[in-house]
């Protein structure tokens, strides 16, 4: 079957005919490509054709498409059993690793996704301060449960209103632009008492990449700690992006509770919480806070995680983070000489170009770039091979496998995009 056939038959069976949002395409006023097969850096679609794939998988996939080692991991888990419900070796040995590359992870769950990672995180926050509100900032993106969708960002910040979420809990959501450090300390002068934590990503990526202004990261360490409020790092796209101990590596600022996700599952579905012990053992069944699930620490996946995170302490972070600057600046000076104003954020192995004249630094100025420049752009790389995030909105992501040809055939191709 083609993508077209599949597409229309997906759309009476699933709303939108897609089981995320994004994946329909319509930011770019355009349909999905439905996939066959991956592999390295590429992707293949039902009809054949092939991609170079700078989405991957949303992030988890930095080693690259069915990386040998990862593969086989999952390969002998499977013949070991997929799913026990109860205790496995995989699971202990994957959070050893994490608490050793992650030292503030002092203990840890594993879940099975991003967003029961960031719910469980913030149930616990709850849970430990007995307060009720939290911060959470706008045009982040902490997964989709009820609490975090008050102006979220990726495909949620793009619906207006949240049809669904009860206004008795969005409530206890207060809100601050990205980078304000001065709107999260009138929440704390005017809610301080009631504050259960702040939860931030410390590299915002779902609002296209955005970087942290110089000391904003400290400033929210430091109210957290005046106030008795717990500081939550979301590092479900940071963790082993932007260095082997995330973001709080990178930034030398320690949170007391941690979220992980996408790649520690090595391309599974995997999410994990944690921090301070203290704080950890207030979790069922030592403590009283409430977090369970049937495929938790599911071998298969503990398996992947744990590959991955054994061959990423043999890549070279700061050579993929050389080489990615070098490909985004020249991608980025392509547009400019084609008359886009454009302007260009990128961290490690992760980049966004604007289609704006500003620095973007929060949502607001990150959802005046130009989505029309963005959907042009997006088609035409995509009918030359290339599968970039289908919103300008999002981070684009290299991994360890792409390769200086694979950057120069993606250039080539934006050579030719016309406007
Ligand atoms: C993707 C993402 C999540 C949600 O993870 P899922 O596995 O999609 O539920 C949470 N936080 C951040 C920062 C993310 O990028």
């Amino acid at each position: 079957m083609d993508s077209k056939s599949l597409y229309t038959k997906a759309q009476t069976l699933m709303p939108g005919g897609v089981n995320s949002p994004l994946r329909a395409c319509k930011y770019v006023n355009s349909e999905p490509v439905f996939i066959q097969n991956a592999k390295g850096a590429r992707l293949w679609d039902v009809e054949g054709r092939e991609y170079i794939d700078y989405v991957m998988s949303w992030g988890p996939m930095i080693l690259g498409h069915q990386d040998p080692a990862v593969s086989e991991a999952a390969h002998k888990a499977v013949d070991l059993g997929t799913s026990y419900g109860a205790p496995c070796y995989g699971e202990v040995a994957l959070a050893e690793e994490i608490t050793k590359l992650i030292p503030s992870m002092e203990m840890l769950r594993m879940v099975s996704s991003g967003t029961e990672a960031t719910m469980s995180a913030l149930r616990l926050a709850r849970g430990y301060t007995g307060r009720n509100k939290f911060i959470k900032f706008i045009g982040n993106y902490h997964g989709h449960a009820d609490s975090f969708l008050a102006a979220a960002g990726s495909a949620a910040g793009t619906i207006p209103g949240t049809p669904g979420v009860p206004e008795e809990v969005i409530k206890h959501t207060l809100l601050a632009h990205y980078n304000d450090l001065d709107a999260v300390r009138a929440h704390f002068e005017t809610s301080g008492d009631d504050i259960a934590c702040i939860i931030v990503e410390p590299v915002a990526g779902n609002m296209g990449l955005v970087l942290p202004r110089d000391g904003f990261l400290q400033g929210l360490r430091d109210l957290c700690t005046q106030y008795g409020a717990i500081l939550i790092f979301d590092e479900v796209i940071t963790g082993f992006r932007l260095a082997l101990g995330g973001a709080q590596e990178r930034f030398g600022i320690t949170p007391d509770l941690t979220t992980l996700g996408k790649i520690i599952g090595g391309g599974f579905p995997v999410g994990c919480y944690g921090g301070k012990r203290e704080i950890m053992e207030h979790m069922a069944p030592v403590g009283g806070v409430f977090q369970a699930g049937t495929l938790s620490g599911n071998p298969v996946a503990m398996a992947a995680g744990l590959a991955t995170l054994k061959r990423l302490q043999q890549c070279d972070y700061a050579a993929l983070e050389a080489r990615t600057r070098k490909f985004a600046e020249a991608l980025t000076a392509i547009m400019v000489e084609k008359g886009q104003a454009m302007s260009l954020a990128h961290i490690a192995s992760a980049f966004t170009m604007y289609f704006s004249k500003v620095p973007v630094t929060n949502m607001t100025e990150s959802g005046q770039c130009n989505a029309e420049a963005y959907a042009t752009y997006w088609q035409q790389m995509l009918a030359q091979g290339i599968y970039l995030a289908p919103a300008g909105f999002e981070c684009s992501f290299t991994s360890f496998i792409h390769t200086d040809e694979d950057f120069e055939q993606t250039l080539e191709a934006a050579r030719k995009v016309e406007f």
